[in-house]
């Protein structure tokens, strides 16, 4: 997506994808400043570690406590979190309003903390269930949410208006759904995995005529930012869409 909207705009730069093990991270960064690079993305599990390696922060990157955007920048890196944005951009543009409702998250790693952060930021109350309940708790006190167990999970997913599922349940297997297809929220269901875009629980949240989001959007606009982070530029969010739509169609 990111190839097709440089080339759209005619400028000549390239987005590859490199394979870094963790320990080599720190010269995969340096490599960016000796080849001339803007920056780039960083997938799991770089997205916490690259926090010491940046030079500056931004405070949307320090709050959630992860960088998945680096923007070189006279030879130093600016670590960015696009993810809470594309997130809050995809519910947005399904006409969402989160305003000061009640939000079920299901999950508690790198992608919650970016969603629960854009919640939170909207006024919504934010309920945190996931399956080791620790990392749930940790997470609801960092951003003053509440965590559940599993106990609590469909009476608080029936009375809240919205559901975001982060696990990776669903990943590669559209049966798969992280709870029982009846615990449906009132108004929205979304679900940020992204391969396939229909997952279960989406298809179930449909078929109640519930409003519902897939992780493409997320996808999209997170990308999105970060492009004109690195451009100084607009992508043309249609071109972005359908180029990452071609790819995962043959996923
Ligand atoms: P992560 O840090 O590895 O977290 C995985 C989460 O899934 C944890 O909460 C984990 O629970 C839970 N989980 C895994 N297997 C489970 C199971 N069988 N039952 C219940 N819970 C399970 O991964 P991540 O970076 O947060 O990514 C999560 C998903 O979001 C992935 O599918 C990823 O592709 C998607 N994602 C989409 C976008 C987008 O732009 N649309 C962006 C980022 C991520 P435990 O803590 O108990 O292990």
């Amino acid at each position: 997506m990111h190839n097709a909207a440089l080339e759209l705009l005619g400028l000549e730069a390239q987005y590859e994808a490199r394979d870094v093990i963790p320990e080599a991270l720190k010269s995969a960064l340096e490599q960016l400043v000796i080849s001339g690079a803007w920056g780039c993305n960083l997938s799991i599990p770089h997205k916490e570690a690259a926090l010491t390696q940046m030079h500056h922060l931004s405070p949307q990157a320090q709050a959630i406590g992860a960088v998945n955007t680096v923007l070189v920048k006279n030879g130093f890196f600016e670590g960015h979190n696009t993810d809470a944005d594309g997130f809050m951009r995809s519910l947005e543009e399904a006409g969402v309003r989160v305003g000061q409702t009640s939000v079920v998250v299901l999950g508690a790693g790198g992608a919650a903390r970016a969603v629960v952060y854009g919640l939170k930021h909207a006024g919504a109350e934010v309920l945190i269930w996931n399956r080791s309940s620790p990392r749930a708790e940790s997470l609801a006190q960092e951003f003053q949410a509440r965590a559940i167990e599993t106990s609590e999970l469909p009476a608080s997913i029936q009375n809240a208006a919205g559901l975001v599922n982060t696990t990776s349940v669903g990943l590669e297997n559209p049966d798969d759904s992280p709870i029982a297809d009846d615990w449906l929220p009132q108004d929205w269901v979304c679900d940020i995995v992204y391969r396939p875009l229909e997952t279960r629980l989406l298809r179930v949240a449909k078929a109640a005529k519930r409003r519902t989001i897939d992780g493409l959007g997320m996808l999209v606009y997170q990308g999105a930012n970060a492009f004109e982070l690195w451009t100084g530029q607009s992508p043309d969010i249609k071109v972005m869409r359908q180029a990452a739509m071609a790819v995962l169609e043959k996923l």
